[in-house]
């Protein structure tokens, strides 16, 4: 569990754990496609075997983050750093040396595994990105051994992705993933378009990969319960922008955007007495449109407990007690501020 003390602008503790090194580093990150906003200045930075949870609703500009990192798309402002090195613009062949620091897992795994080849040829691919060529027979060794480590058999290496089910080939995507060693691993969603059944089994295969090989990891989901399974660091989207940031004990126990207590007070939880005790919290209209995002806080349009202020300027994102970092007026230097879930706004240190 990373510890989140005294950080700089993006969230990097220095002090925390001086001995990993920081893998990911997002500085001021903007992705804007036309006239679509769907990246607007995010920074963060996750280090070595640390599981950074990144939520928020769809069209939150999570996803894109995420293309971003593995320069599926170049990002229109701000800096992209990949184990120490600056990828943001780099070419596609300037950016050999660096792919195999990071890999992608995808939603959905029929549409990200090709349908022609062999599932032996996929989970080689990223092999080809190793200096020195490996013998056929090496080759065959390297990828039963990565079938096994996802819990296949290695004969599945001759079958097409169409004969598995939906699991198996999230099992074969994660298997390439992982074939070049990677120091990161975005996996963007990547139960949610499987049976209920089996999500949670590939969950923990996740959570047991990432625990032995101690990769980091930036987990893109809109799942709380998987988050509150995998993470060390939550950090919240809404519109283009991180609403909050922290630690996940931190985020579960005090959350302190209005929009990250929104969003516990709506995510299922286990148990039946804590359920039925909770307060829901309506958010009233759908997200607004990133092609034209309300100004001031974006989330002032749904927030409620928004002040005048709110529509008019923009909250900082800032450290605020607990080593949380909070994008709201509302919550005061010591952490203090509203909790939309029991209505019951704090006055105490109100800045507002
Ligand atoms: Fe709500 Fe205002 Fe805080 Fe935004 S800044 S979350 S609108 S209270």
């Amino acid at each position: 569990m990373t510890t989140v003390e005294q950080t700089d602008d993006t969230g990097v503790s220095p002090e925390a754990t001086p001995e990993r090194e920081v893998v990911l580093e997002l500085d001021d990150l903007v992705m804007h496609f036309g006239q679509v906003r769907a990246v607007d200045g995010v920074s963060l930075s996750i280090r070595r075997g640390q599981v950074t949870a990144l939520v928020g609703e769809s069209g939150s500009g999570k996803s894109t983050v995420g293309r971003c990192i593995v320069r599926l798309v170049e990002p229109t402002a701000g800096t992209v750093r990949l184990a120490g090195h600056d990828v943001t613009h780099l070419s596609r062949r300037e950016l050999r040396p660096h792919r195999r620091d990071v890999a992608i897992v995808f939603q959905d795994p029929a549409g990200s595994l090709d349908p022609r080849m062999l599932v032996g040829e996929i989970v080689a691919e990223p092999l080809r990105l190793q200096a020195g060529r490996l013998s056929r027979r090496e080759r065959a060794e390297r990828v039963a051994d990565g079938l096994r480590r996802v819990g296949l058999r290695p004969e599945v290496a001759r079958r097409y992705p169409h004969e598995l089910s939906g699991g198996q080939r999230q099992r074969v995507s994660l298997a390439r993933a992982l074939m070049s060693a990677p120091k990161l691993l975005v996996a963007d969603e990547p139960t949610s378009a499987l049976d209920v059944s089996v999500q949670a089994a590939v969950l923990n295969l996740l959570a047991d990969l990432q625990r032995d090989i101690g990769f980091a990891c930036l987990f893109i989901t809109h799942d709380l319960a998987a988050v509150e399974y995998l993470a060390d660091d939550i950090a919240v989207m809404y519109l283009g922008q991180l609403a909050e940031q922290g630690s996940r004990e931190e985020i579960f126990a005090r959350p302190r955007h209005p929009y990250t207590q929104a969003l516990l007070a709506a995510a299922p939880i286990a148990d039946p007495v804590r359920q039925r005790s909770r307060v829901p919290v309506l958010l009233g209209d759908d997200l607004p449109s990133a092609m034209d995002p309300p100004p001031g806080c974006r989330f002032h349009t749904r927030c409620p407990v928004a002040v005048a202020r709110c529509s008019e300027e923009v909250p900082a994102l800032r450290l605020v007690g607990g080593g949380a970092r909070v994008a709201c007026h509302l919550v005061a230097q010591d952490g203090t501020g509203p909790d939309v879930r029991t209505d019951a706004p704090s006055t105490t240190g109100h800045p507002a």
